[in-house]
Formats: structure tokens, sequence, C-alpha cells
């Protein structure tokens, strides 16, 4: 015969400003639930999920997998109603994770949402629910590492909620429990902070539940607290071995009975999810349009970097690009002409206007410009040079005597 014992603890955190998270230990029914929604919302989610959770499940009179599925949809039903009636609760949803010790002698949990239930056997720590967010389903995909998913810029965002929709899928848990369990529910406030490896070592040093749960929450805020944190974690207990093992060290539990072979029946069995699957179709949806605005976004950044020209220099030869003056981004502006005119074939002036860029609309008024500033440059020279023609052409300038110049007939 075994019995269980529970400990919990639940902080606001260090960051937010009310704790929307909710939580329950009514043995044999324990619960998690974490809302969302503005003001009180998020509060009033959680809240009543947890209270319904409990009346629907004591109301049902036997405790199996049914009724606990049962209680979690008229949980949800009863949040989604609050929703529908108040306007400024549109909206609002929570998570709902909940073990209960059923008839059978096994444990029956539930869950919806990111909210999280573990077991820690024999020392080590496994997640039996699966998260219903968009980086969990892209790392169960494989597309994504579980290092990626922890960085996630939408690691928040959840593929299934209680209280959104009038019914919701519910993921059923079934274990056969061994004296030694520790099971731990929490919010995603705790795994947000802590790896799973840290949360291990915490709970098999801590032999109380109420003290372990404590000391989680208390960790979690060392680490961040970035969002609330709540935690239950439940000992099975086995009263007829307990008295040894009790008095002894708090070190990870002894496992006095042999029971290797304890059927891990982790037995997933998921109804029907026609809800889920809408809500992932929105969130991939949402991606195409997303990628479709990048794609948009791209063609016409690429347009604009190879729009227009404009009459550059490369090292003192003065060219004709094709795009934007510096480029566009990494569109690197190209040639598309490179004439034979030097910055020696025009005014001094002019040369920095040519190093930032002169912009024209074509090919064409690239070309002309260019000619400009060569006739300029010519008419200038012509000017300075002393009419009398004793000796003959004697430029005043000390560059070679000006070379056949450029490509555009000089006039
Ligand atoms: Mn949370």
């Amino acid at each position: 015969m075994i019995r269980l014992r529970a400990g919990s603890a639940t902080d606001v955190g260090l960051v937010r400003n009310n704790n929307q998270d909710s939580l329950l230990v009514a043995d044999p029914l324990f619960a998690v639930a974490d809302g969302m929604g503005g003001a009180a919302a998020g509060e009033v989610a959680s809240t009543t999920a947890i209270e319904s959770l409990e009346s629907a499940f004591d109301a049902a009179g036997h405790a199996t997998p049914e009724t606990l599925i049962e209680a979690a949809r008229s949980a949800n039903r009863a949040v989604w109603e609050q929703a529908e009636s108040n306007p400024e609760m549109r909206g609002m949803g929570t998570t709902l994770v909940a073990v209960a010790m059923l008839e059978d002698g096994r444990l029956g949990a539930i869950n919806i949402g990111d909210s999280r239930l573990y077991v820690l056997r024999e020392g080590s720590l496994r997640q039996i629910t699966s998260d219903h967010n968009l980086v969990a389903e892209l790392v169960a995909e494989g597309r994504i590492s579980k290092e990626e998913a922890e960085v996630h810029p939408r690691r928040n965002i959840m593929t299934r909620a209680l209280g959104v929709d009038p019914d919701v899928p519910v993921d059923l848990f079934v274990e056969d429990p061994v004296a030694g369990d520790r099971f731990l529910l929490c919010s995603d406030g705790l795994p947000r902070e802590l790896r799973d490896d840290h949360i291990a070592s915490l709970l098999n040093r801590l032999a109380d539940p109420g003290e372990a749960a404590k000391e989680l929450v208390e960790e979690a805020k060392r680490r961040g607290g970035n969002d609330n944190i709540t935690v239950v974690v439940v000992d099975v207990e086995d009263p007829e071995k307990e008295t040894a093992a009790v008095a002894v060290t708090p070190a990870p539990p002894p496992e006095p009975s042999g029971r290797a072979a304890a059927a891990e029946a982790a037995v997933s069995a998921p109804l029907p999810q026609p809800k889920a699957r809408i809500v992932t179709l929105r969130v991939a949806a949402f991606f195409v349009l997303l990628l479709a605005i990048i794609a948009a976004a791209a063609v016409g950044i690429g347009w604009y970097a190879r729009s227009g020209y404009y009459v550059g220099l490369r090292g003192d030869k003065i060219t004709i690009f094709q795009g934007q003056p510096g480029g566009v981004l990494w569109l690197h502006p190209t040639i598309a002409d490179a004439t034979h005119t030097t910055t020696s074939d025009v005014l001094p002036h002019q040369v920095p206007r040519l190093r930032a860029g002169q912009t024209e609309p074509s090919l064409e008024a690239a070309r002309q410009f260019i000619s400009r500033l060569v006739a300029e440059a010519q008419a200038a020279r012509a000017a300075a040079a002393p009419p009398p023609a004793a000796p003959p052409p004697a430029p005043t300038t000390t560059t070679q005597p000006a070379p056949p110049i450029t490509a555009p007939p000089s006039t």
C-alpha cells in the first residue's frame, strides 16, 4: 500500500507584477496552472481552472483516467465561459497540469499547455508531459536542437491552452507509482531558469517535499526569476518500508525493493486532437506569411540596390556604377562603365563630389555628366593658358601633357 506526501511553493518571481500561477494540493489530486491574460485575467483563469478541476473530479465519484480527463474538460469550459461573458477577460487562458491517485492504484496525469510533470525515479529525472508550445514541437520534429530551443525567440508561443476554445484536447498519462518516486509539477518559470540536471540534483538532495519545493523556487529566483514560479512535489511512500528509509540520511532514495521491472507504463493516450492542429496550422500560416513578407522585402531591397546609376571613383579612375553609392546591405554596386577618365581630367573641386558618388537616373545621363566635367576642365585650362603663342604648349600643370582624353568625344 502506498501513500502520497506533498509540499508546494509559489512565488511571483523578480520581474512580474503579479502571480498568475495557481496550485492545488488536495490529496489525491495535485495541480499547477499558469494563467495568461491582461490585468487580473491570468489569475482568474488559473484559479478558475484549478477550482473547477477539483470540484468536477470530486463530483465524478470515481477516480479513473476518464473522470480526470472529463474534469480537465469541464475546467476548460468554465474558463472559456467566463472569458466569453466578461469582455475584459476575453482571450484569457491557462495551462493545467494535474496528477491524481486513481482508484486502481495507478497515478493518472493530464496536461494542457507548457507547465510540466516530471518524475524522479531512482535518482534520475524524466519529463512525463510534452510541452504544447511551438519550440517543443520543432524539437520533437527534429527541426531545432534542445539547446536552440532554450534561447529560441518564440519559445513562449503556446500551441494549446485551457479556456480559449469551448473544448480542448487533453493529454493523458498513466504511471505505476513505486515507493520512492517523486513527482514534480511546475509552471514554466522553473525550467526557464533551471536545467533538468540542476532540478534533479536539488530533488535528490532535499528529502522533505515542502523543503524541496521551496528550494526549487528560491533557486529559480536566484537564477533570474523572470516569470512566476510554482512547484508541487509529490512523494510516493510505502508506510511499511518507511521507518528505516526516513531515519537514514536524506541522500538519494534508497531502493529497498528490487522492483526493477515496475512496468514503466508511461502510456500516453492522446485523444483526438483537432483543435491542436488548428492552432498549429494558424501558427504555420503565420510563418508562411512572415516568410512571404521577408521575401518581398528582399526583392524590394534587391531592386532598390540595383536601381539607378552613379558616377564615382575607383582609385583615381572616374567610373559609372550601377546601384546605390556605398551599396545596400550586402549588395554592392557593380561597374557599368569603366571610363578612361581620371581625376586629373576634371577640376579639383569636383573630386569630392565624385568621391561621394553623383547619382544619375540613367547610364546615358551619367556619361553626359562626365562629359560636362571634362569639358568644364578643358574650358578652364584654355582660359588659363596664355594666348600669346611664343613657346607653344606650356601647360601650367605639372602633369603629363594631357593624353587624348576619355571615352566621350571631348568636344
Ligand atoms: Mn509562466
